[in-house]
Order: structure tokens, then sequence, then C-alpha cells
């Protein structure tokens, strides 16, 4: 491609709302534009890279024994009705009406489509194992669209959906899937790992989520230093500890006035305590229910594990006024001493809680010196929080590390959840009529151009692996004016495509500092300048994106560029 055909609208400035480097990048350097909120288009440079994804998507899919197809993406309530989740979805699905007055919304997902389209045409266990996939654009109407296409409304996925006889066989298709997304994510040149992830509104038993490895990932995950568990914190489930035996218990509660102090940070920092000594009183409203939740003052509650506990289908944090009707006492002051009429439950780091600081449930008041045992007892222990790094291991005696990740893609067991529902059913080799036993699997392939960026930029633009890049080298004629490095460059180019190489060719009429700008800002892996001075003696100055300079005589430079590609 040559510079100047193509259409990459460069940015000087990075856009007001980019606050991820991806989000700053790509706009920058005209991948990508905004055309309404978490809603892109996808400019050529853009467009070369998603295609780079999906073909190796494609290409790992297929030999994992899947097939492609393609499904609408306005998709009629009633399939939706049927599984259950048309009420169940919330305002993440967007629905619309037709002319008739026909209900449809955008697919969030497809599960719905393909289990009615399989069970329309699969009767028989000899049409099984079957693994289907689709490259598509889906909607979501997320509530805070966010970092530019890493977390948009419309985005592109891969989805796929096996349907097994048996249980064996879905773990088999699961376990196929799980290696495929190995590989694709290796293939992409990504850092990455899987983690054990929460199963979510998909619903289901058995989850994993494909993290790239990035500071600015939405997603906190921990890892054990020892054994091979790594989860995200949402799913980290944390173990009871030991309740030491005939610790002394601490001077007697007094209550110290704390006027206007009502976070763990405000109070710690007037009481001259660490928030590691303070038990956090959560009042929550599980399905119109209110529930006192205890954690340790640096601990986080983890909604999820919450929601799971309590059996809840919402759970929001009580307001004012419940606060109030709950504890007697405003927001910022509530504990579990003397605290009646609502269940208490202590997560499990506070299982040896001592001389610790709470709210009073009286305005501008807290307790200090309180012991659990002596002084309240909660109703039981549960794992209430979110893991954090130097937390024990679940699985072994090691500790967790903590690292953050971008989600770039999801495998689940499903199980019979929808195929039950929706009737999706065959006959088996005995002639009985079984639910199919299913999975999905996702990737964002957007997403993942996005996460690439995360993990493969510097000050000066992107880095691209090679396998995602949107160009593999760039020729640099450093003197437009000058025919033999007009001529040198153009041979160069037009050699490197007839070796296959994706080349672009810097043509425009340009100082050479903005071509290299430019070049760095859009990130091949390899640059190539074509100078006068350097043709003198023979020779252009190749550079790999984060590598040094390197002169190699003007005719070895294909056998050159050729065997620095192979090895990156
Ligand atoms: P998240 O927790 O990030 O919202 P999710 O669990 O809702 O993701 P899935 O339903 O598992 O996501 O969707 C499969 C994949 O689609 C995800 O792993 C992610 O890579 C991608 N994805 C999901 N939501 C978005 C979005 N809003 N924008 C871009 N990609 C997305
Ligand atoms: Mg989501």
């Amino acid at each position: 491609m040559r510079m100047t055909r193509l259409h990459a609208p460069t940015l000087k400035e990075i856009p007001k709302d980019a606050e991820v480097p991806s989000h700053q990048l790509l706009m920058r350097a005209g991948f990508i534009r905004k055309l309404s909120a978490g809603i892109y288009d996808y400019l050529p440079l853009a467009q070369r890279v998603l295609k780079k994804i999906s073909d190796i998507v494609r290409e790992e899919m297929d030999a994992a024994g899947a097939q492609e197809v393609l499904l609408p993406m306005v998709q009629p309530a009633e399939i939706w009705q049927s599984s259950g989740r048309w009420q169940k979805y919330g305002p993440e699905l967007l629905r619309l009406k037709d002319r008739k007055g026909n209900e449809f919304c955008l697919g969030p997902t497809h599960e719905e489509v393909i289990v009615d389209m399989v069970k329309r045409d699969v009767r028989s266990w000899r049409a099984l194992p079957l693994n289907l996939y689709q490259i598509q654009a889906k909607f979501r109407d997320e509530i805070r669209p966010r970092f530019g296409i890493m977390r948009g409304r419309e985005f592109l996925m891969k989805d796929a959906y096996s349907f097994d006889a048996d249980e064996a066989g879905a773990n088999a298709s699961y376990d196929a899937m799980f290696a495929a997304y190995n590989r694709i994510f290796a293939r992409c040149g990504l850092a990455f790992r899987p983690v054990e992830a929460d199963t979510g509104a998909i619903g289901g038993s058995r989850s994993h989520e494909f993290q790239v490895l990035a500071e600015t990932g939405e997603d906190a995950i921990v890892s054990c230093d020892t054994c091979g568990f790594a989860a995200n914190v949402e799913q980290a489930e944390l173990l009871k500890g030991e309740a030491l035996e005939g610790e002394p218990a601490s001077a007697p509660v007094e209550a110290v006035a704390t006027p206007e102090q009502r976070t763990i940070e405000e109070v710690s920092g007037f009481l001259g305590r660490p928030a590691t000594g303070f038990i956090k009183t959560l009042i929550v409203i599980a399905d119109d229910k209110p529930y006192a939740l205890l954690l340790r003052g640096d601990h986080e509650l983890n909604e999820i594990k919450a929601k799971k506990l309590l059996g809840a289908e919402a759970l929001m944090m009580a307001d004012e006024a419940q606060v109030k009707a709950v504890t007697g006492a405003p927001v910022g002051f509530a504990g579990p001493v003397g605290l009646e009429g609502v269940e208490i439950i202590a997560d499990y780091a506070l299982i040896n809680a001592r001389g610790c600081v709470t709210g009073a449930n009286l305005a501008d008041t807290h307790l200090i010196n309180v012991d659990l045992g002596r002084d309240f007892e909660p109703r039981r222990f549960a794992d209430l929080r979110m893991a954090v790094a130097g937390d024990p291991c679940p699985r072994c005696e090691g500790k967790l590390e903590g690292f953050r990740g971008v989600e770039v893609g999801h495998v689940f067991f499903l199980g019979t959840r929808y195929t039950e529902a929706m009737g999706c059913t065959f006959l088996d080799e005995r002639g009985r009529e079984q639910p199919m036993v299913m999975g999905c699997y996702g990737i964002g392939v957007s997403r993942v151009m996005a996460a690439a960026v995360e993990q493969h930029h510097d000050e000066h633009g992107i880095c691209w692996p090679r396998a995602l890049a949107p160009f593999e080298v760039a020729v640099l004629p450093l003197q437009s004016n000058k025919a033999d490095v007009v001529e040198a460059a153009e041979g160069l180019y037009a050699a490197l495509k007839a070796a296959g190489i994706d080349a672009l060719l810097d043509d425009r009429d340009e100082r050479a500092g903005s071509k290299f700008k430019d070049a760095e800002l859009i990130g091949a892996p390899l640059r190539v300048a074509v100078g006068g001075r350097g043709l003198k003696e023979g020779v252009v100055e190749v550079k790999p994106r984060r590598g040094d300079k390197v002169d190699v005589p003007l005719d070895e430079v294909v056998a050159y560029i050729q065997a620095q590609l192979a090895a990156l």
C-alpha cells in the first residue's frame, strides 16, 4: 500500500475523551473514528488488523472442528422469551419494534438463535457433537461504554456454540476450545493467561476467561506463586482461616467521637489507626431484605459472591433511609455491636477480629477495642470479598499475586440451561429423547486489537506484534525529491510485495522527520529508511520498531527482512 493512497487520517492532538493508550493511539494513528458513544468506524488500518485476528481465529476454530456460520443480528423476542432471558437480560439488551409492532432485539450474544436453529434440524445422536461459530457485530447497550473499542456498545465478536450428547462430550468440546484459545492468543503475539471466571448472566458451571496482561486492564486477576491457580478476583474463592484459640481480649469497648468522619479512610486518618484494624459494616438490600455484611476495613465486597451466598437476584447498597432504618444512624456509622433485627454475616478475614474500630450505630461516633465473639457474634462467616495480592492461595500453601488484564476471550460450559428451556433435544442411540449439552465460547475480536495496543506500545506509538500488524514493513524514502532514493524505495517496495510481505511505502512528499513519526505511530514491526547517503554506500537502514538500526546492503535487504520477520 502507498501512503498517498491510504486513508489513515492521523491526529496531532490526543482526543479529550481518550483515557487509555489503545484509545488514544488508535484514534491518533487513524485506525478508528467515533460515530456515537461506544460505536466506532474501523478505517483501513483497523480493518487490516481485524482481518488478521479473524484469520487466526478462523484457522484455529476450523482446525478444532468448528464450522463457520453467519446468524442474524436482529433477533425476535419470542426466542428470548422461551429461554427466559427477555425479562432477565436487563437494559444491555437493545429492544426494538418493527412496523407491525413485533418486538426484536439486537443480538448481544447468540445462544437463543443458535439453539433455535439447531433444534429445528438436528434430531439424532449421529449429528453430534456439533460446534458452530461466527464472527459478527454484537450490540450491548453498555452502561459505561469507554476506552474506545475496548468497551464498545457495538463490537466484533467470534462466538461459538458446541452441542454434545452428554456431559463427557461437552467437557471434551470445552477442552478443545480451551486449547484452541491458547493457540489463538499465542499466535496473536500476546502475553495472556487463562483464569477461572464467574459464569455471569449467561449461566453455567465451568468457565475460564483469557486475560491479556496489561496495567490498564479493567479486570483484576490473582494467580498463585506456587501452583497453577489463577482467577478473576470476582471468582477467586478464599478460605476460612483458623480461629485462634485463647487470644486475649482487648481492652473494654469505648465510644469515641468522630464528627463528620464517615469513610474508613477518614476515620482511620482521624484516629490514627490502620484500615486493617477496622470492621467495615455494609448494609445491603438483597431482593428487598436487608443484611449487614462485615468486611475488614481494607477489603472490598465482592457483590457476585454476596449475591450467590444470599441466593439473590439483585443486590444493592442500602440508601440513606434504609441505613437509618436498620442502624438508627446516618450513613457512615454502622457497626455490628448491638445491631439487631438484621442478619449479620462476617467475611472469613474477620475470624480473629480483635481490638477493632467499628461504627457505633450513632451519629458521629465510632467504637474502639471491639472484639468479635466478646462484643458481637455474626450469624455466620462467609467468603464475601475480592481477593487481593498477598492472600493465601485457596488450593495450596502458596500466596496470591495480583495483576491486571483485559478479557479477550471467555469459554463457558453451559450444560442444558438453554436446550432444556428451549426444547433442543435429540434421540440417543436407544431412541430416548435427551437435551443437548452445550458450551459457548466468545472472543472479542475488536477488543483483541485494543488489548494488543495496550500491551505493545511506547511513547511514540503502537508496536504491533507481527501477526496483527496492519503492515509488516514501512519503507521510507527519506528524500522524495531525489530520483535515486525514490527509485530504490520503489524497487524495494515492489520486491517486498513480490515476496508476500505486507509493505507500506511512504511515498508522500514529506520531510523525513514526519515520515519517521508517522511510521512509529502506526507501528509496523520493521522500518526501512532509504536515504541518499546510504545509497552511495549501497545500504539502507533497517530498524525494528523497538530495536536498533542496522545498515543492510540494498541487494540483501529483502532476505534480511524475511529473516527478521520470521524471528518475530
Ligand atoms: P465484560 O465482563 O468485559 O463485560 P463479558 O463477560 O460481558 O465481558 P462475554 O459475554 O463473555 O463478555 O463476551 C465474550 C467476549 O466479548 C469477551 O471476552 C470480550 O472479549 C468481548 N466483549 C464483551 N463485551 C464487550 C464490549 N462491550 N466491547 C468489546 N468487547 C466486548
Ligand atoms: Mg459485559
